[in-house]
C-alpha cells in the first residue's frame, strides 16, 4: 500500500505490488492449512535402469489440491513455500510421508519391495532445518535404512553456504543416503564443488534432453557431463526421457538411469507399487 498526501488528507491505494503480495499471502494462507490438514500428496515417477528398463527407484513429487479441487503445480508452490519458510514443515511431511510409504510398499510385498525412493530437499531447507536430525527420526519411525533413499539436492544448495553444505550432505552420507546433484547442468555454479562434495549422481537436467535427437549441442553437453561423471565416479540419470528413441540413445551414451513420461507419468503410491509389481512379472 502505498500513501499519498493529498491536500491535508492521507489516500490509500494499491499497487500491482501489492496485490501480488496480497495474492502470495492468499496463496501461504492456504498452503499453510493444506500442509497442517494433510491435503498434500505425493507421487511417483519410476526411474529406471537404461540397459535393462528395470524400475530401481521413484522419485516422490508433492502435490497439492486446493480447496476448489484444482490441482496446484509445484512449480507454482514450492517457490512460495521457499520464501515463506513453509518449505521446513512441507519437506518434513514430504520426507515422512516418503518413509511412510515405502514401509507400506515393504510391508505389502513381505519384504524388500526392491526400490529405493527419491526426495527432493530445497536449499532453503537445508539452510533452516535440521536436516540430518530431520532425516534420521523420519527413518527411525518407519524402521527403514538411510539405504534407501536418494536425496536430490539443487546446485542452488552449495551456492549459498558452502561449508555448511559439505557437513550436512557427509551428515546424510553417514545416515546411508545417496545424495544427487538435481538439474545438473543449469546451477551456473563454480564446478569444483564436484570434487569436494559426496555427490554419487548427477541428474542431467531435462533441458538438454528435450530435443536433443535433432540438436548436437545439447548432445555434446549431455557427453560432457556423462564422461565428466564417470571421471569422478559417480553416475547419471537422465530427465524428461519422453521416447524410447532418447531412451535408447542415452543408454547408448552411457547414462546410467533414465527418468520420463515414456516410462510412467508421475502417478499415486497404489498405482507405483502395482508398477513395481508388473515389472516382476
Ligand atoms: P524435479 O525434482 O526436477 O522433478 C522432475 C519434474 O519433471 C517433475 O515435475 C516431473 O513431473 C517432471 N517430469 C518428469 N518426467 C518428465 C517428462 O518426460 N517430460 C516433462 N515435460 N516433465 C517431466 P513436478 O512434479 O511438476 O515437480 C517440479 C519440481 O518441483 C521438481 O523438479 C522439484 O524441484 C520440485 N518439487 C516437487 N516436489 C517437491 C518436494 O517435495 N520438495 C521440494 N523441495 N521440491 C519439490
Ligand atoms: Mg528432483
Ligand atoms: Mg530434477
Ligand atoms: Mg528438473
Amino acid at each position: 500500500v502505498r500513501r499519498a498526501k493529498k491536500s491535508g488528507h492521507t489516500e490509500f491505494y494499491h499497487t500491482r505490488a501489492f496485490d501480488l503480495a496480497r495474492e502470495q499471502f492468499a496463496i501461504e494462507t492456504e498452503l499453510r492449512r493444506a500442509i497442517e490438514n494433510g491435503c498434500m500428496t505425493l507421487n511417483f515417477q519410476p526411474i529406471c535402469d537404461l540397459g535393462t528398463g528395470r524400475i530401481t527407484s521413484f522419485e516422490a513429487l508433492a502435490r497439492w489440491s486446493n480447496d476448489d479441487g484444482v490441482l496446484i503445480s509445484p512449480n507454482a508452490f514450492i517457490p512460495v513455500a521457499e520464501e515463506s519458510g513453509l518449505i521446513v514443515p512441507l519437506g518434513r511431511w514430504a520426507m515422512e510421508e516418503a518413509a511412510r510409504t515405502l514401509a507400506e510398499w515393504d510391508a505389502r510385498a513381505g519384504g524388500d519391495c526392491g526400490v529405493k525412493l527419491a526426495v527432493n530437499l530445497s536449499a532453503i531447507q537445508l539452510q533452516r532445518d535440521q536436516i540430518g536430525a530431520m532425516v534420521k527420526n523420519a527413518l527411525d519411525r518407519h524402521a527403514m535404512p538411510g539405504s534407501r533413499f536418494t536425496l536430490e539436492l539443487t546446485e542452488s544448495a552449495i551456492v549459498s553456504d558452502p561449508d555448511r553444505i559439505a557437513q550436512t550432505m557427509s551428515a546424510l552420507k553417514d545416515l546411508g543416503t545417496t545424495l544427487a546433484m538435481d538439474d545438473f547442468g543449469t546451477g551456473y555454479s563454480n564446478l569444483a564443488y564436484l570434487q569436494k562434495l559426496p555427490i554419487d549422481v548427477l541428474k542431467i537436467d531435462r533441458s538438454f534432453v528435450t530435443g536433443m535427437l535433432a540438436d548436437r549441442d545439447k548432445v555434446a553437453i549431455i557427453r560432457a557431463i556423462l564422461s565428466l561423471a564417470y571421471a569422478l565416479g559417480m553416475q547419471t540419470t537422465a530427465e524428461g526421457i519422453e521416447t524410447p528413441e532418447l531412451a535408447q540413445t542415452l543408454g547408448a551414451l552411457g547414462c546410467t538411469y533414465g527418468q520420463g513420461y515414456h516410462y510412467s507419468r508421475p502417478v499415486p503410491g497404489d498405482a507405483a507399487f502395482a508398477l513395481i509389481e508388473a515389472f516382476k512379472a
